[in-house]
């Protein structure tokens, strides 16, 4: 548990951004965690995982502490689902793979998004239809001012829309040491999002496996995403706004192709994608960063950016769209 200072962060977020933190080390224990807590008191902390969601813009004036801490298994189960606890150090695809392999089913739609476990229920990781908190069950974190133990059930966690009671109103309070899922044990698949039905069609299977459609999420989100190994990135760098219906309906006079989707209680979310393209800012590089060619949502560093450069471009963004639409984006990537 040797404490580096001035650790050069860069290359442990997929931005991959310059980034420097004060201090840092790993833990790979709830003991090993408490201890650091409890030495380092009046230092601010700031967890680390993948670096997937994390945008660093000023020197890192804390103890960084990445979480190692592994282990998957099968809990309990009952008639219906088996509880599954994943360690929150542990690889978020690689644990979906295992899952996958031991018929554990419910997160297949969730394969290849980037980043560890522990920081999936920060934001309610969703894609293709699925959030976590469908299957999620309960969490254990460590307090960081108190170093207690507290369980968190799903009510507590107060999921949202890419939101958690961890990015608000608890935000830098607890570490997330494991996740605990409820699965299913008989199939209960989504393939109605996006392009999943038309790959399941195109290789004639009818009655698909969680395997099936695991394998049609990769193989769209390879052909669709850039790889952050290939070009810097952290994946959407806004939420898609939702809107009153009376405010969609009031936009979608002015522009009749403005997509959206009606959610249940009515509002409407907007695809941030499509705001952005028609501010006129898909494809444009401003220094060596940008907004991706294809993806209008995915802002890159072509590899000599900075962080300060990348977030001014995001503030230009979001004039851009308040100024037009009277929408107000919010970030999904974490500032740093
Ligand atoms: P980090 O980036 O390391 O951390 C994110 C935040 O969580 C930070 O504030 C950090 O302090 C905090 N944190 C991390 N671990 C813990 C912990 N154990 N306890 C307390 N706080 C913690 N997201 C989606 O929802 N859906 C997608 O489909 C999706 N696709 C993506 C595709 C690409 C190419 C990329 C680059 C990103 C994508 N993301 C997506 C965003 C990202 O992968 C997720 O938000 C992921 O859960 C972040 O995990 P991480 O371990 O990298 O977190
Ligand atoms: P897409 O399928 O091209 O869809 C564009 C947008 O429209 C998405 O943002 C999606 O909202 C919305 N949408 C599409 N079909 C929908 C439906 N049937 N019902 C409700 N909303 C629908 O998006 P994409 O960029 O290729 O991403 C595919 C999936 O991966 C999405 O779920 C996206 O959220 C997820 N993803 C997330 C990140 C991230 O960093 N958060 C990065 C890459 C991909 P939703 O985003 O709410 O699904």
């Amino acid at each position: 548990m040797e404490i580096v200072k001035n650790k050069n962060i860069q290359d442990y977020t997929t931005f991959n951004l310059p980034a420097i933190a004060k201090q840092f080390t790993t833990f790979t224990s709830i003991e090993e965690l408490i201890a650091l807590l409890r030495n380092n008191k009046n230092t601010p902390i700031k967890i680390l995982g993948g670096g997937s969601n994390i945008l660093v813009t000023q020197y890192v004036d804390a103890l960084v502490l990445k979480n190692e801490i592994k282990g998957m298994e099968l809990t309990s189960q009952d008639s219906k689902y088996y509880y599954i606890k994943c360690a929150a150090g542990e690889n978020w695809h690689q644990f979906v793979l295992w899952c996958i392999e031991k018929n554990y089913q419910g997160i297949e739609n969730l394969s290849l998004i980037p980043g560890t476990t522990g920081a999936a229920p920060m934001q309610n990781i969703g894609a293709y239809g699925v959030e976590i908190q469908d299957v999620f069950y309960e969490l254990t974190a460590v307090d960081v001012e108190t170093k207690s133990i507290k369980v968190f059930n799903k009510k507590q966690c107060k999921f949202g829309y890419r939101e958690s009671v961890f990015k608000k109103e608890l935000k830098d309070q607890y570490v997330i040491i494991d996740v605990t899922f409820k699965l299913n044990k008989e199939p209960n698949y989504n393939t109605s999002y996006g392009d999943i039905e038309k790959i399941l069609v195109a290789k004639n299977i009818a009655t698909p496996t969680a395997k099936d459609i695991s394998t049609a999420v990769i193989e769209i989100r390879n052909s669709k995403l850039p790889n952050p190994k290939e070009i810097g990135n952290a994946g959407s760098f806004f939420k898609n706004p939702v809107i009153t219906h009376t405010k969609y309906a009031n936009l979608y006079l002015k522009y009749s192709k403005m997509p959206g989707f009606v959610n249940s209680d009515d509002s409407v979310k907007v695809p941030a994608a499509w705001l952005i393209e028609q501010c006129g800012f898909k494809g444009k590089r401003i220094d060596d960063v940008g907004v991706h060619a294809k993806q209008a949502l995915v802002l890159v560093n072509y590899g000599n950016g900075n962080g300060q450069q990348l977030l001014e471009l995001s503030e230009n963004i979001m004039d851009a769209v308040q100024r037009k639409f009277n929408i107000l984006l919010e970030r999904e990537v974490n500032i740093w």
